[in-house]
């Protein structure tokens, strides 16, 4: 599998209407982000491992953006033409802490809480991804990037008015509604149709 080294995980909250909405939130006036670590990067078949500490892990599955070169003030158009990969992506959060912690570094930062599948091609148009997460075959997920609030090249552009993006950077781009719990032993996939996939088994840390 190539490698995936970022710098950092650069992750949109809220991005899709029915996923803020489904958490009683409104959706932001601008693009609402947080980072999770690259110590929670695991990849197509390994285990994510639920904390004791947690009683509500949650999937969240999403289309994963891989910056191929530096962005500092990009404008949307600059940030779009950086894109070089696409990868699915589960970013799994312990929601009752996020909800208890107020910030959401823990919640979001477990080891095994950043799921990335093959890096797949970029295709002619962002805005037609299409995004399906299921758990134990059922599907339990489905967006478009379309449905987006902001759009990858606005969130690039965004997020890099913030901090310099580096090549190998992963901007995980927001939840569609749907969003459930996970148990020990059921496998929760992620895929972008034609383009990357993920699935991981689910067990309880010891
Ligand atoms: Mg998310």
């Amino acid at each position: 599998m190539p490698n995936l080294a970022p710098s950092k995980i650069v992750c949109v909250g809220r991005n899709y209407a029915a996923h803020a909405r489904e958490l009683g939130n409104d959706v932001p006036k601008e693009p609402l982000i947080f980072l999770k670590p690259p110590s929670s990067i695991i990849r197509h078949g390994e285990s994510i491992r639920l904390p004791t500490v947690s009683k509500q892990v949650e999937y969240e599955g999403e289309i994963g953006v891989v910056v191929g070169r530096r962005l500092r003030r990009a404008t949307a158009d600059e940030a779009r033409a950086a894109v070089s990969g696409i990868a699915a992506a589960n970013d799994v959060t312990a929601r009752d802490l996020q909800k208890s912690d107020g910030q959401w570094t823990r919640a979001k930062g477990f080891d095994t809480f950043c799921a990335v599948g093959l890096i797949g091609d970029v295709p002619d148009s962002l805005t037609s991804l299409t995004l399906s997460c299921r758990v134990n075959g059922t599907v339990r997920q489905e967006g478009c990037a379309r449905d987006m609030v902001f759009d990858i090249p606005a969130l690039l552009s965004y997020i890099s008015d913030i901090m310099t993006l580096e090549a190998g950077d992963l901007v995980l781009t927001g939840t569609p509604g749907g969003v459930g719990t996970l148990s020990p032993g059921d496998v929760v996939e992620v895929e972008i149709a034609g383009v990357s996939r993920v699935s991981n088994p689910v067990t309880r840390d010891e």
